[in-house]
């Protein structure tokens, strides 16, 4: 007898509602069906982890669609609404079906719409009708009530840095199999605290949100099928922001919500403690580097990082390397379509040009003169921890190189956190003595040797790990940490 048919699908973007970028149609990779099955196999995604639980389960995984853009602003309203109706249009086609697996990041906010994820389980609801219809979600997403209304399950990753993509898709799909066999009944309830969390303040790799994920470990167990922890990414201005714990029973709301809410409560008082550690400027991350033994030695441009939504479009540390380390060998990048496209056929030529600043705001233009020592467009595989296999392109780029500093000029935002990249461009990082990412936490997981040394950069951006200097018009009100002294 056939198993279960399972559907699905991907459909992936976090907004950074403080990015001056918006996010439109050509940002996004969409692959369809058999297409998608195929090119995720076997990828630390939340898509393939699912297609290959269900098969295993003896479910027949019915692969529909994934969607991923990189995180930057808002999704524009006709970008949000092509991805629902291609989500529409392919559970149409697939229908019928006995239960769907669905990956959305969770703080996905598209044009005047701010729970755009909930919006799109709704499209899913709508089409599949009360089959069960399960959710998973990035650590960072902002869980709501309608979304816990309109699934029957959701699970987000245990981890972040995130590694475990590809098992956070085999625990939802597990559940949704399980419910489709009517082996449990999932409940579901959701607790929330007003507070926001700084990137690196939610490692769960060590300090206090590994202590709470450690308890919520010990707790899932018996009628406890799932705990998540949801220390939504801070750079998102909408009602109901806030740190989230959900928990999935089997058939017990009551215990899911009384769970929640004690788990909720071991995370509040630890809130101090969640801050961004060695926060350095460019200066004293030099000095820091000479001090050090480690290579490559890491500086992470947190503040204007495309993996946390914002462009990364600042130079600054252009001006700043070559102030203060010439003698170093250092790889930086920056976004810049149009210094991109004039290094273009200019390969071991001397040029001179504007880079950066190109979405304005904090980030401001400067000039660098170097030789073209690569250039190049196409596609590759990242192959760090986060993202394993994950097929990606940087758009059209080029490195400039100025003495010992190689710059990487992209046309589109480039994943500097991931080894792949710079190798992709010709360059070996753990041949430096600097390596600057724009990685909030990333580079932790894929550049392990050199983490423990790394800092980040007190440098001002869209996603600034200083979450005071952050205007929020929408969230509720008293708001931690902006309103500490009132909480
Ligand atoms: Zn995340």
């Amino acid at each position: 007898m056939a198993g279960p048919r399972i559907g699905v699908a991907s459909l992936v973007q976090e907004t950074n509602t403080f990015s001056p970028k918006p996010t439109v149609r050509e940002d996004y990779t969409v692959l369809l069906g058999e297409d998608a099955s195929r090119s995720l196999a076997g990828t630390n995604t939340e898509f393939a982890g699912a297609v290959a639980l269900l098969e295993e389960m003896g479910a027949e995984a019915t692969p529909l669609l994934a969607a991923w853009a990189l995180p930057s602003g808002r999704v524009t309203d006709d970008t949000f609404e092509y991805l629902a109706g291609l989500l529409d249009r392919e559970l149409a086609r697939a229908l019928p079906l006995d239960g769907l697996v669905l990956s959305l990041h969770g703080a996905m906010v598209a044009g005047s719409i701010f729970d755009a994820d909930a919006a799109l389980i709704e499209v899913a609801r709508r089409r599949v009708g009360s089959v069960p219809l399960g959710v998973c979600l990035d650590l960072h997403a902002n869980v709501t009530e309608r979304m816990v209304e309109l699934a029957d399950a959701m699970v987000g990753y245990h981890t972040e840095p995130h590694i475990d993509m590809a098992s956070t898709g085999e625990r939802i799909a597990r559940l949704v199999v399980r419910t489709v066999r009517g082996e449990v009944a999932p409940a579901m309830a959701l607790a929330k605290r007003p507070m926001l969390v700084p990137a690196e303040g939610m490692r769960t790799d060590m300090g206090p949100m590994a202590e709470v994920r450690s308890l919520a470990d010990s707790r899932t167990a018996g009628p406890v099928l799932d705990v998540s922890l949801f220390p939504v990414q801070p750079w998102l201005d909408v009602p109901e922001l806030g740190l989230g714990v959900l928990v999935v029973t089997d058939g017990d709301l009551t215990g899911a919500g009384s769970l929640a809410e004690q788990i909720a409560g071991e995370v509040w008082p630890r809130r101090d403690r969640m801050t961004t550690p060695r926060l350095m400027t460019p200066e004293k991350a030099f000095w820091a580097v000479r001090e050090s033994d480690f290579r490559p030695f890491v500086m992470a441009h947190t503040a204007d990082c495309p993996t946390a939504g914002a462009p990364g479009d600042d130079p600054v540390m252009a001006t700043e390397a070559a102030r203060h380390a010439p003698d170093l060998v250092v790889l930086h990048s920056v976004l810049d379509p149009e210094a991109s496209r004039r290094c273009r056929g200019q390969m071991g030529e001397r040029v001179r040009l504007a880079v950066g600043g190109v979405f304005g705001e904090s980030a401001v233009p400067v000039e660098v003169e170097g030789v073209v020592t690569a250039a190049g467009s196409g596609a590759y595989r990242l192959t760090g921890r986060s993202f394993t296999g994950r097929q990606v392109s940087m758009g059209e780029w080029a490195v400039i190189t100025t003495g010992n500093h190689h710059l990487l000029v992209s046309s589109v935002p480039s994943i500097t956190a991931d080894p792949a990249t710079w190798r992709h461009a010709g360059l070996e990082p753990d041949q430096a003595d600097v390596l600057i990412v724009r990685s909030c936490s990333d580079y932790r997981a894929n550049f392990p040797g050199s983490a423990p040394e790394a800092v980040n950069l007190d440098l001002p951006g869209p996603s600034t790990p200083r979450l005071e200097h952050l205007e929020f018009k929408h969230a509720p009100k008293p708001l931690y940490p902006h309103d500490r002294e009132v909480m």
